[in-house]
């Protein structure tokens, strides 16, 4: 079935009685209709060229952008994901770090461990809990 731009689609829905789907749109039509009956459709007989390629660009349009916010989307999932493992690694290494002066890891997980992580050693074990 032709449009008006002169680009074709093979019909594949076929009914009893010659009716078929317009392959553009779905709409049932009439045996040996030349022209979809749905008048919204590219191959109405009301469509024009110029109308089809409006709005063939504006879904191309359209799709890209959707594209163009999914790889946005992926790329900002993938940071997220490289800053988590960084922040995980970093906190391994403070630990590392504190349990090998024999620092408290309550007092560092309390701290600004990023940054300006806290070492502490205290004299007795239940310094945390003896205050609670
Ligand atoms: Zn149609
Ligand atoms: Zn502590």
């Amino acid at each position: 079935m032709r449009i008006a731009t002169g680009e074709t689609r093979q019909i594949t829905t076929w009914f009893v009685g010659g009716w078929f789907n317009c392959p553009w749109c779905e709409a049932a039509n009439p045996p040996e209709a030349q022209h979809c009956d749905n008048p919204a459709c590219w191959a109405s007989k009301y469509a024009t060229a110029e109308h089809v390629r409006a709005e063939q660009d504006r879904r191309a349009r359209e799709a890209a952008e959707r594209e163009q916010r999914q790889r946005a989307a992926e790329a900002q999932a993938a940071a997220q994901q490289r800053y988590q493992e960084q922040r995980a690694a970093l906190w391994a290494e403070r630990v590392a770090t504190a349990t090998e002066r024999g620092a408290c890891l309550t007092c560092l997980r309390h701290s600004r461990w990023e940054t300006e992580p806290r070492y502490r050693r205290h004299r007795r074990t239940d310094f945390h809990t003896a205050k609670a």
